[in-house]
């Protein structure tokens, strides 16, 4: 999750064991079979942080991350899967953060191993992942067209989605809305996160970065980086292959050219 909930879960009480390095082992061929570049951005102790790259000077260009939270370990996995599908759209350049938290994913904690939420460090900018984070995006001064990030809930009883667009520009929300309801059906609370719903499962807190003190990493890059940004929420109890699969169905909408349409809600 990525909003006020802060309670997570411990994880040992499922077996979602999540193997860091085993992971980037098996991604990297996967990556380097579909034409993306993986590099390794920063040292977290016995992990590297990796970013794939596929048509980085292209425009545009879309960018997507995941692993923020160690409990979360649907969407990390969605991405080894979107990449053996071959699955991640020609028609945009990709910049993709597939593990932002690896102590955390290690451990099967929302936090960090020093005890960050670096989803509330793209401000200060307390945890090194964050910092390097933040680092690479700076120098290489990338504009994305949109964001996505990937996300699970533990309090969701379905799937539900963050929107960002101020500009009502045409968008992929109608379609990540159907890949959640047909993958793990739609969270129908009225509010969620402390957000009221705008439509079933579909929440928009404010995107201005002067409004929050601790900001999560979808704020800072409204502010420097993109205009708009989607977050994919999934309830975490559900089964591990449901979430999965709504995931990596999400990665490739996302960079479905189709898809992305003229928005009649706000008009
Ligand atoms: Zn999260």
């Amino acid at each position: 999750m990525s909003g006020n909930r802060e309670k997570g879960r411990d994880s040992s009480a499922r077996d979602e064991r999540f193997s860091v390095n085993e992971y980037l082992e098996r991604i990297r061929p996967l990556a380097a079979r579909v034409g993306f570049q993986m590099e390794t951005f920063a040292a977290i102790g016995p992990y590297g942080l990796p970013v794939l790259v596929r048509g980085g000077d292209m425009e545009p260009l879309l960018y997507l991350s995941t692993g923020v939270h160690g409990d979360e370990p649907a969407g990390p996995l969605a991405i080894e899967r979107a990449l053996a599908a071959d699955s991640f759209s020609y028609d945009f350049g990709w910049v993709i953060f597939p593990v932002l938290n690896p102590t955390g994913l290690e451990k099967g904690t929302r936090e960090t191993e020093k005890g960050i939420d670096l989803n509330r460090d793209y401000r200060y900018l307390r945890a090194p992942e964050s910092r390097a984070h933040r680092e690479l995006l700076a120098t290489r001064n990338w504009q994305f067209h949109a964001a996505l990030g990937l996300h699970e809930d533990w309090e969701a009883r379905g799937g539900y989605l963050y929107e960002h667009n101020r500009e009502a520009l045409p968008n992929p929300c109608q379609a990540l809305l159907s890949v959640l309801e047909e993958n793990v059906g739609i969270d129908a609370s009225g509010e969620i996160d402390g957000w009221p719903t705008t439509s079933p499962g579909l929440i928009h807190p404010p995107s201005d970065s002067g409004l929050r003190d601790h900001w999560p990493e979808q704020i800072y890059l409204l502010k420097y980086h993109t205009q708009m940004s989607y977050t994919v929420e999934t309830p975490s109890e559900f089964d591990l292959e449901r979430r999965i699969a709504a995931h990596s169905e999400a990665i490739r909408v996302f960079g479905d050219e189709r898809v992305w349409i003229e928005d009649r809600r706000k008009s």
